[in-house]
């Protein structure tokens, strides 16, 4: 029997990043992954929000955005079936980067692997038993089964985790009995796209751009780039699909023609899913020594949030299993992870929710709740504090008395004696940092006794504090301004141990 540090159960976007973050804070993660190869279904199409941010202070955003082929799209995302405009916003609170779920997973696999991650494709977790110091997992390998043991396992093996369910953990929430299908195909032969957007369709007159609501369905459509058109239906449906078994061009041109009521051409598919939507949330993302993290911890009912909070997941979680491992974590250090995700989750799951709502309704109660959220989405104030929802940039984890505790680092630019620096560039190789932004010896003095724990003396314009302690994953763990440095020991005390 094998001894390893960390056991990473899946290799989606989740496990991939953990495995890229625990290498990073200098633990060796062994990922296992029942699919012998990099899967290609068509899943997201893009990811955004505050994970972006926390990428490119690693220095991986540029590669990602590198690897984006299609054209970016303007910064308009769905809101329960309304829009949120960011288009005229000179900083929206939420981006996106055009890229396809297995062209991102491609480059988290190279990541984890150049530094150093062992990702084994093809072995299938079985059985997870754990006790007060280890975890074993039984294993279903190329070569037969086998057992490994850990120190702590994670499942990021996603909605139907079993990791999970072995470890006794509850998911508990709503299945919605919905089936919703998107399509990107080229202009089909017989329509015709009117100069207004509209489009003509023999036997069924203009359909109108956006959402056409009928007694069967929703049915929405845009453009996509000249010549393709994405298509949308929602429709009423008790099944259970599994996300990795793809749509074809038969099945989705069956449920627009059930929606409008009609036969609809269809051009040539470019990219064809199928989704239904959960409202779920483990009851706890860990358990002993396992924990859970990404699609394995929460399920929200609307498109465009999951991989940011499953990444994000990813981030929070590695450095602290990596205190564990190396044995200086604080009491209480790994309860945190529940504490802190189980709480950004919970604040996902609300506007998720509150869009099924906006969504789901059918009768002019719901046209008229419509209305009302759509004009309110015309307001710039409203539009900022929505989009920074869906983004997650709102997230302040709890506890801390300062303002600043417990919100993401705002990329300052630093000027130091060596010259200028950044958060981002600070926070590079996923360390804890503390940046004196007023001239302190005496908090400087205190952090020195912490030598886990970076230091840098430096000015910027408008500093937020006199000083920030960063942690790893970007967020801040203690602000101080005329706080007396025992406030900092204590905070040091309670994260770096
Ligand atoms: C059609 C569609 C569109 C989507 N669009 C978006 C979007 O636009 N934006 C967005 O943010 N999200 C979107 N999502 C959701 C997004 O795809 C998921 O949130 C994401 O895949 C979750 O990543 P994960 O790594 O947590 O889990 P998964 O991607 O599910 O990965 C889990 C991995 O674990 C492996 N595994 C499972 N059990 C075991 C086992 N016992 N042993 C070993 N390995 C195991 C699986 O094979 C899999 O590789 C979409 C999903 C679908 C289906």
């Amino acid at each position: 029997m094998t001894l390893t540090d960390v056991i990473v159960v899946g290799a989606g976007p989740t496990g991939l990043m953990l495995a890229a973050e625990l290498r990073l804070a200098g633990v060796r993660p062994l990922v296992l992954e029942r699919h012998p190869r990099l899967r290609e279904t068509a899943k997201a199409g893009g990811l955004g929000g505050q994970i972006l941010e926390l990428l490119r202070y690693r220095g991986l955003l540029e590669r990602l955005e590198a690897a984006v082929t299609g054209p970016v799209p303007p910064p308009v995302f769905p809101f329960g079936g309304l829009h949120v405009d960011l288009s005229d916003l000179a900083d929206p609170p939420m981006h996106a980067l055009p890229l396809p779920q297995a062209r991102l997973e491609r480059l988290l696999d190279d990541r984890a692997r150049e530094l150093g991650a062992e990702i084994r494709r093809g072995h299938e977790v079985l059985a997870v038993t754990q006790d007060g110091d280890s975890v074993t997992v039984g294993v279903r390998g190329p070569d037969g089964p086998y057992e490994v043991t850990a120190r702590y396992v994670v499942g990021c093996d996603g909605p139907r985790s079993r990791v999970r369910e072995l470890a006794g953990i509850g998911f508990p929430g709503t299945s919605y009995p919905e089936v919703n299908r998107i399509g990107q195909v080229t202009v089909p032969a017989g329509i015709t796209v009117r100069p207004d957007g509209d489009l003509e369709v023999p036997g069924l007159g203009t359909v109108h751009a956006g959402f056409t609501r009928t007694d069967r369905g929703v049915f929405g459509f845009g453009s996509v780039t000249p010549g393709v058109l994405m298509f949308s239906t929602v429709e009423e449906e008790p099944v259970e699909y599994d996300d990795d078994v793809p749509m074809d061009l038969a099945e989705f041109q069956a449920s627009i023609g059930r929606v409008l009521g009609g036969e609809f051409p269809l051009g040539e598919p470019r990219r064809l899913s199928r989704f239904t939507f959960k409202a779920r949330q483990a009851s706890s993302y860990g358990a002993g020594r396992v924990f859970v993290a990404g699609d394995a911890a929460h399920l929200f009912p609307a498109t465009g949030v999951a991989l940011n909070a499953g990444l994000l997941d990813a981030v929070n979680l590695a450095w602290k299993l990596a205190a564990g491992v190396d044995g200086w974590a604080p009491p209480g250090l790994l309860a945190t992870y529940h504490e802190e995700r189980h709480f950004a989750g919970a604040r996902t799951m609300l506007h998720t929710q509150a869009q099924v709502a906006l969504r789901r309704g059918l009768d002019p109660a719901a046209d008229a709740l419509r209305e009302v959220v759509g004009e309110l989405l015309t307001d710039e104030v409203v539009v900022r504090r929505v989009g920074a929802l869906i983004a997650g940039t709102d997230i302040r984890y709890p506890g801390g008395d300062h303002p600043l505790t417990g919100t993401f680092a705002p990329d300052l630019a630093l000027h130091t004696d060596d010259g200028p620096t950044s958060v981002a560039e600070l926070l590079r190789r996923a360390r804890p940092v503390f940046v004196d932004l007023a001239g302190r010896p005496d908090l400087r003095e205190v952090v020195a006794e912490w030598p886990r724990v970076e230091v840098c003396a430096a000015k910027t314009d408008r500093p937020p504090a006199d000083a920030l302690l960063i942690r790893p994953d970007g967020y801040i763990a203690w602000a101080a301004s005329e706080s007396p440095a025992d406030a900092l020991r204590a905070a040091l005390t309670a994260w770096f141990g």
